[in-house]
């Protein structure tokens, strides 16, 4: 006899879907061929959690319990995901930042079983045929990298592949995707990294990269090819070289489902931090002034969101762009500068020529925005001016890593007198001063991304525009608690992640609805619909179709 699977006895064991080990209960034993395999007692997935964890913390650095999640992740799928969602807080850091950075660097040394699909020049006119060897029939979200920008490690080729991986686990743990609608692709167009390509490990691609035109045609093809055979699949891209990111994203955003997240899911994680700001400043976002120290694609992807945010709220579009104000390494951003790049021209002020302290006693800004990669540069001076303009003054630091945040999250509170509301790119411990204890929360891209996956998928939205972003912004800062907010925390808390998640989703939802780039009708009760297609790992599921 067999499940309903159609797997039988040990296969049941080897299939990481079927799989569920010690928990396969007494009768299924008898009745599926599992007799004299496994150990006498029967585990509850509770217990079979306590191992992983036990097993886990013993491991002596997070690149071997990296390893042990994929593994897990290889062997019995529910127990994996279950695990990963009822400890996101001790397992995030080590399926995504900052252990997967690690394990991209090593990604071919400590390769166990292929996993996610990959595309190198090699597969010119076959990408579609391969298409069918992948073993789900429903992929709902693709998540795609070149690796050429992998985090702040630059060029890192097939090895790039961990990020895809790692950040589909974010969107079943996060948003309830099943995992068979997930689907980690490698575009392998070789890699500029000369260690890499002398490394006889490495596994993909050892000749330079394409140049843009057959890489342009490449990227063409594969997605052609994603749409025929998925019409409703949502495209992420990820950790592309900016050029090539923003090429890339102008050229699809009209024709296929996608989004870049290192542009449009950070510009929406920074605006959703400026809507919990005001909340806790008491303040309208249409009056904000905001100044940015950077005027690089991070700091150029937050302001154009911010741009239409601004516009949502009735101001003009000369008054949205007037409201933000750029300083980069040179000073402020001012039209008599001949040196300013074709993104920044928009932003370009009449001011005169000013440096960084004089540009915020002299636009006095509510929000101070960093995304310079240059640490130390919120100095002293800076935030005891914002904090003399401001009762609460927002200071965001978000240049990664921690070490190269714009200012600590202990100066900021401390030069001003505990009044700063902060975030950062990168985690800060939480900061007692004269008794009073600050629990800033991290800007993650975590935040929104899975969110707005299962918005697309619930509406089956034909596009992502920047309203949905918008949306899913405001539906962020609304879901922080207060309480949270009141410790200084303006993002939620991953433990929340699916409530979270749902919220945007039905947000982003609601937002494709209105707009009619909805193809299924709206449900009568969208947030039922939104919680109908959610995943929840257990063992009382029907047994999952084998893949
Ligand atoms: P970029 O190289 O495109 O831009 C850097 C900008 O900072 C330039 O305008 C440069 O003139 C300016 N700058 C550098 N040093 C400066 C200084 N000492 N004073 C004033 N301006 C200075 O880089 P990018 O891609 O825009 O990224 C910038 C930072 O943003 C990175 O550190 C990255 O980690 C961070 N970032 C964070 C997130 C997030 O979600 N937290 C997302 C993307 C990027």
């Amino acid at each position: 006899m067999t499940d309903t699977s159609g797997y039988h006895g040990v296969e049941l064991l080897l299939h990481p879907t079927t799989n569920k080990s010690t928990a396969f209960t007494l009768d299924e034993r008898e009745r599926l061929g599992l007799g004299g395999l496994l150990p006498a007692q029967v585990s509850t997935m509770e217990r079979q959690i306590e191992r992983v964890l036990e097993n886990l913390r013993r491991k002596e650095s997070d690149i071997e319990r990296y390893i042990a999640l994929r593994v897990l992740q290889d062997r019995n799928e529910r127990l994996f995901y279950r695990t990963l969602i009822d400890h996101i807080d001790e397992l995030m850091p080590l399926v995504y930042t900052p252990t997967v950075g690690q394990a991209c660097r090593e990604f071919a040394h400590i390769f166990r079983r292929p996993r996610g699909f990959y595309v190198t020049p090699r597969d010119r006119g076959k990408i579609r045929a391969n298409l069918d060897n992948w073993p789900a029939h429903d992929v709902g979200v693709v998540v795609v990298t070149d690796g050429e920008r992998i985090l702040g490690l630059g060029d890192l080729g097939a090895n790039g592949m961990g990020i895809p991986i790692g950040k589909l686990a974010l969107y079943v743990a996060c948003a309830g995707i099943p995992p068979d609608r997930c689907m980690p692709i490698m575009l392998d167009v070789g890699t500029n990294n000369a260690t890499l390509r002398a490394d006889p490990l490495y596994q993909g691609v050892t000749e330079p990269r394409l140049p843009e035109a057959p890489y342009d045609a490449l990227v063409d093809e594969l997605v052609t090819a994603l749409v025929d055979k998925w019409p409703g699949v949502l495209i992420q891209f990820e950790d592309f070289l900016t050029p090539n990111a923003y090429r890339l994203l102008r050229r699809y955003r009209d024709e296929a489902r996608c989004f870049n997240d290192d542009i449009q899911g950070t510009a929406a994680v920074a605006l959703a931090g400026v809507y919990s700001g005001c909340r806790l400043a008491e303040r309208r976002f249409a009056e904000l002034r905001v100044l940015f120290l950077g005027a690089g694609s991070a700091a150029t992807g937050i302001a154009d969101l911010m741009v239409e945010a601004f516009v949502s709220e009735g101001l003009s579009r000369d008054e949205a762009t007037a409201r933000l104000a750029f300083v980069d390494i040179d000073g402020l951003l001012v039209k008599s500068r001949s040196d300013l790049a074709q993104h920044n021209l928009p932003y370009a002020r009449d001011d005169a020529p000013m440096g960084f302290l004089e540009a915020i006693r002299h636009l006095e800004p509510h929000v101070l925005i960093g995304a310079t990669g240059a640490p130390g540069t919120f100095t002293r001076e800076a935030i005891e001016a914002m904090s003399t303009l401001n009762d609460r003054p927002m200071i965001f630091a978000l240049s990664n890593p921690t070490s190269q945040a714009e200012c600590t999250a202990e100066q900021a509170y401390r030069w001003s007198e505990g009044r700063a509301i902060f975030t950062s790119g990168s985690p800060f411990d939480p900061v007692e001063i004269d008794g009073h204890r600050f629990e800033p929360a991290q800007g993650n891209n975590v935040h929104i991304f899975p969110g707005v996956g299962l918005g697309v998928w619930a509406s089956s939205a034909r596009g992502v525009s920047d309203a949905m972003f918008l949306a899913a912004a405001r539906a962020l800062a609304d879901s922080v608690r207060t309480e949270r907010l009141e410790r200084g925390a303006i993002y939620p808390a991953l433990t929340e992640a699916r409530r979270v998640s749902a919220a945007i989703a039905a947000a982003v939802a609601e937002r494709a609805y209105d707009a009619g780039l909805a193809v299924s009708p709206r449900p009568a009760d969208l947030d039922a619909h939104i919680a109908s297609l959610v995943y929840d790992p257990s063992y009382d599921d029907p047994q999952p179709t084998p893949r």
